[in-house]
């Protein structure tokens, strides 16, 4: 077929199109066989192993199995799971059971959906938790391909953006998408032609004040040129920015010299995890962060057969048999342990219940998929659970 963009269409994802070709050519090979065993398979994170993750991307696994053969468990989507247990064993997070014919070609597809999604879920996340209240915007989908921008506008709503900028971005996460005005616009017009034209979301118009001008003359001209002026946005280029927690020091203090102490300051342009909390405390009320979340680093999820009709097998380095992933909802201790039906006692004395849930049986869905207002809930009473600490040693 002749492709403008370099995309797979959904439907050769579908079809395993979009997956490696060793998948194909062994089912090739296992069709001369005539042996098509009942498998289990778990995914498990091989790396990085950061403190915690926020699984995401879980949709689409739901999607791609709608009408296979096959049973899906897994941990909710915007759950928040250690890589490893207490004890040091992979928390398994999603576990397929059915014929290896009828999902084996889809495992690349299935890997890239969560490892991709889940990096920026959880990038998002640590971004939600050291801002606390401080409202962040999805700016990044301009940094990737065009054909993702919904996935990461997804996943970092989920993580805990409060909006994000793209389009469908802002459609299929049942919010209005956020934005104010490009550089364009004042390169064209000018800056006060330029203001006139942004439209007033919410009573109130939030303009660029770093085309031209210095910030803080900038804001000024602003604020008294535009009575419902409600926040002003700066994105400095790197090459002038020297101190940006002082620019924002500055300029809220001027506009509110002027009687402007309203008018909102929001941050953006390249901003990253570590600089956050120094602007934060310079008055900064909102921030745009773009590459950082929407090139966050996927994990690597590894999927992994761990039964064979019925009889525990696996490759060496991995542990066989299937099994649930336990959580106490006191203590938040995770503990994997064999597939069993008792109870089973956390060391803090709470009983811990098991984390997955069934998703599809026979290729149905077993109940209705939340819709990502739910998922996002979800998330964030997962941070709740996880407060900062100084013990945290991440890779990405
Ligand atoms: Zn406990």
């Amino acid at each position: 077929m002749s492709r403008n963009f370099n995309a797979a269409t959904e439907e050769e994802i579908l079809q395993g199109k979009a997956s490696d070709v060793y998948f194909s050519r062994s089912l090739k090979g296992m069709s001369r066989s005539h042996r098509d065993p009942e498998v289990v398979a778990e995914f498990t994170v091989s790396g990085p192993l950061d403190p915690w993750i926020m699984l995401s991307g879980l949709d689409e696994v739901v999607n791609i199995l709608k009408g296979k053969e096959v049973r899906l468990f897994s941990i909710p989507e915007g759950t928040i799971f250690p890589p490893r247990d207490d004890s040091g064993i992979p928390v398994p997070v999603m576990r397929m059971e059915g014929k290896y014919s009828s999902f084996g070609i889809l495992e690349t597809a299935i890997l890239g959906f969560i490892c991709q999604s889940s990096g920026i879920s959880t990038y998002s996340a640590r971004v939600r938790r050291e801002l606390g209240s401080v409202p962040f915007y999805s700016f990044g989908i301009r940094r990737m391909h065009p054909a993702i921008s919904p996935m990461i506008d997804r996943a970092s709503y989920i993580g805990g953006a409060d909006g994000v900028s793209g389009i469908i971005g802002g459609e299929i996460t049942g919010t209005t998408p956020v934005g104010t005005m490009p550089h364009a616009l004042s390169i064209i017009y000018g800056d006060e032609e330029a203001w006139k034209m942004v439209s007033p979301v919410d009573g109130g118009r939030t303009v660029l004040i770093d085309t031209f001008m210095d910030e803080k003359f900038a804001a000024i001209r602003a604020a008294e040129l535009l009575k419902d002026l409600k926040m002003v946005r700066i994105d400095t280029p790197a090459s002038r920015r020297g101190k940006l927690d002082s620019i924002i020091r500055e300029v809220k203090w001027e506009l509110a010299l002027r009687g402007h102490g309203d008018v909102r300051i929001m941050v953006s342009g390249g901003l990253k995890l570590e600089n956050l909390s120094a602007l934060v405390k310079a008055g900064a009320d909102a921030f745009g962060i773009g590459t950082s979340i929407a090139s966050a680093r996927p994990y690597d999820f590894s999927m992994d057969i761990v039964e064979v009709e019925g009889n525990p097998v696996t490759k060496r380095g991995k542990f066989s048999g299937r099994k649930l992933p336990m959580r106490c909802e006191r203590c938040n201790r995770w503990k994997v342990v064999r597939e069993f039906s008792g109870d089973l006692r956390c060391e803090c004395g709470e009983s811990m219940k098991n984390v997955f849930t069934k998703y599809i049986e026979s290729g149905e869905l077993v109940s209705p998929y939340p819709n990502v207002a739910e998922i996002r809930s979800l998330a964030q009473s997962e941070l709740s659970r996880h407060p900062m600490s100084d013990q945290e040693k991440w890779q990405q």
